[in-house]
């Protein structure tokens, strides 16, 4: 009974290792087994095919996989570690997974055929660096472009200028329109041309910051000054309110002064009648806060969430009612994250909107 017992245990472990060895030998992906000179010992009929040899036993591993003369083999074996490398048979890429037994001072490996995926790596690495090199061509075309566009803008503003000043009372009240149109004209095409080459180098990483100590309420009552006739022609109130003595902030002094500029541009330009009320305060975590509040045209629930998007605007198209680039806010966002601060929009259709910025401590 005991005998039978046994046999039929003895019987049971032998299939159980036919099986196994069977598992290795028909798995369609390479396996390999070497000793620790790295010498193979075993090697699946996937394994043979790669090799393109009949016989491959006593020969080295590393003849086939070339990668791994720079692999300590012994140590990967006493030490059980694991190890992958990717190597090219013709036009196929396997990747080898290698572990080493220290019980049986042996290692195995297993291949898998990963063509597919290093063809796609190879293609998304040349889209990758295509889409590099056009948009450094983008950069310099924008530096390029602004050059080009700035220089003889100034001389249109200077000349335009020293025409107004020569003839100055001699100017008919019928043209003094022209020179205001040429002066306005040439100021918005630079602003425009300045935006979109800060926009490049914000997008390439290559805006200059540079930090200082800048006074808000400073700083604000002059952008006040410059938008006060805007203001007074449109019959519109700008007013600026301190409500803290705390105004001083650590910052790129070019991005702040554009996020104010652009703001309270916007809060004019899209308010028809009563009020730009600029307020700074602090909030309950003592950071220094600013509102933009207007009772303007307000902004709907749908574009709120995509007002930051660059080239996007409420109205678009050539019947808009307003004029821009849709390019402002975009840079304002990111201008403010440049300063480690947040912005935040609030606003009701024909009621108004209110763009607050909170700089961080
Ligand atoms: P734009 O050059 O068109 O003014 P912005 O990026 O500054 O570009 O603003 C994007 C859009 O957000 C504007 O076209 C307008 O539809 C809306 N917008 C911005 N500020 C205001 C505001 N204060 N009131 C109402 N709508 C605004």
């Amino acid at each position: 009974m005991r005998v039978r017992f046994i046999h039929e245990k003895e019987s049971e472990l032998l299939k159980h290792s036919r099986l196994m060895s069977l598992f290795a030998e028909l798995d369609p992906d390479p396996v390999f087994r070497f000793d620790l000179d790295g010498n193979i010992i075993l090697s699946n009929q996937a394994g043979l095919k790669l090799s393109g040899s009949d016989y491959i036993i006593g020969k080295n591993i590393t003849s086939l996989i070339p990668e791994l003369k720079e692999v300590d083999l012994p140590a990967l074996i006493k030490e059980g570690k694991l190890f992958t490398t990717t190597t090219s048979f013709g036009e196929k890429y396997f990747q080898f997974t290698l572990r080493g037994t220290p019980e049986l001072s042996i290692g195995q490996m297993f291949g898998s055929d990963v063509t597919e995926l290093k063809l796609t790596e190879q293609k998304l690495s040349k889209a990758l660096k295509e889409a590099q090199a056009s948009e450094q061509m983008k950069s310099n075309f924008l530096a390029q472009m602004s050059h080009e566009i700035r220089t003889p803008l100034n001389s249109i503003i200077g000349y335009n200028d020293l025409i107004k000043d020569v003839f100055g009372t001699q100017i008919p009240d019928n043209l003094k329109f022209a020179f205001l149109a040429v002066e306005n004209s040439s100021k918005r095409l630079y602003m425009t041309i300045d935006k979109l080459l800060i926009a490049s180098q914000l997008h390439t990483g290559k805006y200059d910051v540079h930090l200082a100590q800048i006074d808000l309420h400073t700083l604000l009552k002059k952008i006040c000054l410059d938008f006060s006739s805007f203001a007074e022609e449109k019959g519109i109130q700008l007013k600026l309110d301190c409500k803290t003595d705390d105004t001083l902030i650590f910052a790129d002094q070019y991005s702040i002064h554009h996020v104010f500029q652009n703001l309270i541009e916007n809060g004019l330009k899209y308010t028809e009648k009563g009020s730009v009320e600029i307020s700074i305060w602090k909030n309950a975590s003592n950071n220094i806060c600013v509102d933009v509040k207007d009772t303007g045209i307000g902004i709907s629930k749908d574009y709120l969430n995509e007002i930051f998007s660059p080239f996007s605007q409420e109205e678009s198209g050539y019947g808009r009612s307003y004029e821009g680039t849709g390019l402002g806010l975009t840079l304002t966002k990111k201008f403010v994250e440049l300063n480690n601060g947040q912005i935040h929009v609030t606003s009701e259709k024909n009621i108004g909107s209110t763009f607050t910025i909170i700089f961080k401590k």
